[in-house]
């Protein structure tokens, strides 16, 4: 009776229906519930960048949406384990999951174009892809098989090649070098030659005290920095051609995405666009300084040579044709989808970034 009168108030004043209409469903019961979600994470709980970033997420949400939003951040391993995260979410015991879609690439091989492929795109170029290329549509086609709904949630720009215990001078070197690199990228080095290591972030730093692996790679110098590994190896190699800009992924159960009312949708939608961004820029900021820190204390940078990175790329390129199945139309679309866009963009990018950055000198 009172939405009613009120209504009624609003039209004797002159008030238009739109506004009127607006002022209702305000006051509608669907607007009033609290949605209470919980988030499940890949990442060890706050770790710096990838693992602050949903909690700040969660709390823009709350806020935002006047707290009929409520998200609940776990670290991996506090509800499930890391790897356990898609399935969670996909059977809908949890609302919401943080992420890398190449984690699931023994389920969903063509998966991994959405986060990151060996030699492939850069942070900026993942971004342009995903949000006005084409991918989007089709990363949220294939998640649908799994009662998944993606968002782009953070990208940590270029990582780096990582640590190395001894001098990498040609490909001699990395035969039968045991390395800690995970993904695509590990059957890469074990084609070249080496061992590919996979372990949990934990486990990283005593492996390479104890010897266990001779190299590793993690994720940057903010993140290398804060799990100690310049105190486990003498050589920082870059680049990160293994991950040039992966995009991190919120996953949120389709029924649950449906349960939303619009305008929740587009909150939880803004709030991962905005950190996927500001995860960019954290990353940009924290590695530059925490640099400098590990250049203070003695480390010694290095490219990866030529004739390494020659093979590595070689690889990578044949190992990525295959990663789309003859019998999965999606999947091809997929890959044909990315390898075009890739191919455009290195040529734009040749007369833009890269021209840019080879004429703007060494920074003195
Ligand atoms: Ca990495």
């Amino acid at each position: 009776m009172r939405l009613f009168l009120l209504v009624f108030a609003l039209f004797a004043a002159g008030c238009d229906t739109e506004t009127a209409k607006n002022i209702a469903e305000v006051t509608s019961p669907e607007i009033k519930k609290i949605y209470n979600w919980k988030m499940v994470t890949t990442w060890p709980k706050n770790l710096p960048g990838l693992g602050t970033s949903p909690e700040r997420m969660a709390k823009k949400i709350e806020q935002m949406s006047n707290g009929r939003l409520k998200i609940k951040v776990y670290g991996a391993g506090e509800i499930v384990p890391a790897m356990e995260v898609f399935e969670t979410v996909s059977q809908g015991t949890v609302q919401l999951g943080h992420g890398a879609s190449y984690y699931w690439k023994g389920k969903v091989p063509v998966a991994q174009f959405f986060t990151a492929v060996p030699f492939g795109l850069t942070a900026q170029e993942m971004n342009g892809w995903l949000l006005h290329g084409g991918g989007l549509e089709l990363w949220r086609e294939l998640y649908d098989r799994y009662n998944l709904f993606p968002i782009p949630g953070g990208n940590t720009g270029v990582q780096m090649a990582g640590w190395f215990n001894k001098e990498i001078t040609s490909l001699e070197d990395i035969k039968g070098l045991k390395m800690r690199i995970p993904g695509l990228g590990g059957e890469v080095f074990e084609a070249a030659g080496g061992t590919a290591v996979r372990m949990a972030a934990s486990e990283i730093f005593t492996s390479m005290q104890t010897g266990v692996i001779d190299a590793t790679e993690w994720v940057g110098p903010y993140n290398d920095l804060s799990l100690g590994l310049h105190k486990t190896a003498k050589y920082y190699y870059y680049p990160g051609w293994q991950e040039a800009g992966p995009t991190l992924e919120v996953i949120v159960n389709k029924d649950a995405w449906n349960s939303l009312p619009a305008d929740l949708q587009a909150i939880l939608e803004t709030a991962s666009l905005a950190a996927n961004t500001d995860m960019l820029a954290e990353y940009t900021a924290r590695n530059n300084f925490s640099l400098r820190e590990l250049l203070d204390q003695g480390v010694e940078l290095r490219p990866l040579p030529q004739d390494v990175l020659d093979v590595f790329r070689e690889i990578s390129y044949k190992l990525i044709s295959e990663i789309p199945s003859a019998d999965d139309e999606l999947s091809q679309r997929i890959y044909e989808s990315y390898n075009e866009y890739r191919k455009g963009v290195i040529g734009y990018h040749q007369i833009s970034e890269r021209a840019f950055i080879n004429v703007r000198g060494d920074g003195e």
